[in-house]
């Protein structure tokens, strides 16, 4: 049987970044595990002939000091910097990423609508709850206009719910809140001002986000990442999982970083408290599907926001302009996001229909466009769902996970809505925890738990 302090299951970022501060700040010996062929999870990237996908776009935002000089430290100055260019399409136009702060371009009444609605919120502002739904929130935060024409479209199409379910915790750092003359002047001209937690982002020149998941397991130990190993069981009691390829391992401390749901399906013994938590976790599903086009610099934005319902996407990318890297000469390549609920059964067939009929109705693709690569990479486990329900069921789980000494991190295994940089402080805060270098402060890991006490 194998022996490891530390068993850490999933070699994406999270497991990785813990594996790595594990290594470099004290001597437990730690193994990972991860079910795919390869490392990365979600920050991976697949390559179909000439082009290379990730899943959907994944850009680099830096805003951790350490976060920033360790990540560009890994990719040794195979990056670039870029200031984004992102856009709504809606009512036949092009408008500026946020919507909120750029209704310049809509037809004149529709942006009218806008300003009148924002400017009521400043002058008679609604009271909200300790706790309001997403919908309250928008309405009482950027009014009516706003939200009939982009918040609830927009965030319906990529929640699949009624958004009064929904909380505001996700929201943070994640929907600009601008000031009332910068939502005056965005409807009186084109505003080039940048908003929001993704102004300008990095990405690799050559290899795609791949490259960032590759570099993080060459510094580990020989052997200390095992792929095509899927952990298939978990017995809590006496410390053992059982992996795919490899048997039983043996551990002291056990990371998870695989979806909470699929990671609690495989540990026994479970509380019946826990159990029925893990029962009103919810999250969607991402179909992402991937083209290359034989058509050079197809656009010179880099993603559009689509919150109409004609449209079966809510987000387009144009993958080629983050790297030309990314597409063959003369070619270009793209990503297209459609959202589902876990629930929802999908035929990728009809989408793919729908998707491509969409994508010519609204000028991204002519009917002359030649496809050369037609890829899906669907992202089950996309977004955790923020409804009123997972709160009490994350601190239930993070509770009992605590008390035996078990880790959860990164954007799945925590539960939460995070991105890369994060995930991989997530990893090295949990190596601090499990050598005991923590402050007091920071002995849970989750912000929930901390809350209720
Ligand atoms: C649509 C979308 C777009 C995004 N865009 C961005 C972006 O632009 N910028 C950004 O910074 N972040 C972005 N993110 C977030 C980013 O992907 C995550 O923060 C990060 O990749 C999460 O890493 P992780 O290690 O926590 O999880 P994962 O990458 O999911 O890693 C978990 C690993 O566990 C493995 N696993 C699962 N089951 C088992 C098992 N039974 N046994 C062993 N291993 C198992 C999986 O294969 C996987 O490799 C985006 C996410 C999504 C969904």
């Amino acid at each position: 049987m194998i022996k490891t302090d530390v068993l850490i299951l999933g070699g994406g970022l999270a497991g990785l970044s813990t594996a790595h501060h594990l290594n470099r700040l004290g001597s437990l010996s730690a193994l990972v595990v991860e079910t795919g062929p390869f490392v990365g999870g979600t920050a991976g990237t697949e390559r179909h002939g000439e082009f290379l996908f990730d899943h959907t776009g994944h850009l680099l935002h830096l805003h951790d000091a350490y976060g920033k000089k360790f990540i560009l430290s890994l990719l040794k100055g195979n990056w670039a910097l870029h200031s984004r260019s992102s856009w709504i399409h809606s009512q036949g136009v092009a408008t500026r990423y946020p919507f909120q702060a750029n209704t310049h371009g809509l037809p004149w009444p529709s942006a009218e609508d806008c300003v009148a609605g924002f400017l009521k919120t400043v002058h008679d502002p609604r009271v909200l709850p300790k706790s309001p739904s997403f919908r309250d929130w928008c309405l009482a935060t950027f009014g009516a206009g706003i939200s009939r024409q982009f918040m609830f479209p927009y965030n319906e199409k990529l929640w699949r719910g009624p958004l009064s379910r929904l909380t505001t915790e996700w929201q943070g750092r994640f929907v600009p809140k601008p000031a009332p003359s910068e939502v005056l002047y965005g409807a009186l001209m084109d505003q080039k001002k940048f908003f929001g937690y993704n102004a300008d982002f990095r990405y690799p020149v050559r290899g795609g986000m791949q490259v960032l998941p590759d570099a993080l397991a060459a510094g580990l130990k020989q052997g200390q990442v095992r792929t095509n190993c899927a952990a298939r069981f978990v017995d809590l009691a006496s410390k053992t999982a059982v992996v795919e390829n490899l048997g039983e391992v043996q551990f002291e401390r056990l990371v998870n970083t695989m979806p909470l749901v699929d990671f609690l399906d495989l540990c026994r013994p479970l509380s019946a408290s826990v159990s029925v938590a893990r029962l009103r976790l919810r999250y969607n599903t991402v179909y992402n599907l991937n083209l290359g086009v034989e058509r050079p610099r197809m656009s010179e934005k880099h993603w559009i926001y689509f919150p109409e319902k004609k449209y079966p996407f809510y987000r387009v990318g144009y993958s080629s302009n983050f790297s030309p890297h990314l597409a063959p000469r003369g070619a270009s390549s793209l990503y297209i996001e459609v959202s589902r609920r876990c629930d929802e059964k999908v035929d990728l067939r009809t989408l793919e229909n729908q998707v491509l009929s969409g994508l010519r109705s609204c000028g991204i693709l002519k009917s002359s466009d030649k496809l050369l690569a037609k890829v899906w990479m669907p992202i089950r486990c996309a977004y955790v769902v923020y409804d009123f329900a997972r709160t009490p069921a994350v601190a239930a789980i993070f509770k009992h996970l605590g008390k035996i000494g078990v880790e959860s991190i990164g954007r799945y295994g925590a539960w939460k809505y995070s991105f890369m940089e994060e995930t991989i402080l997530d990893g090295k805060r949990c190596a601090e925890r499990l050598l005991g270098l923590s402050s007091q402060a920071e002995k849970t890991a989750q912000p929930e738990l901390k809350a209720l006490k």
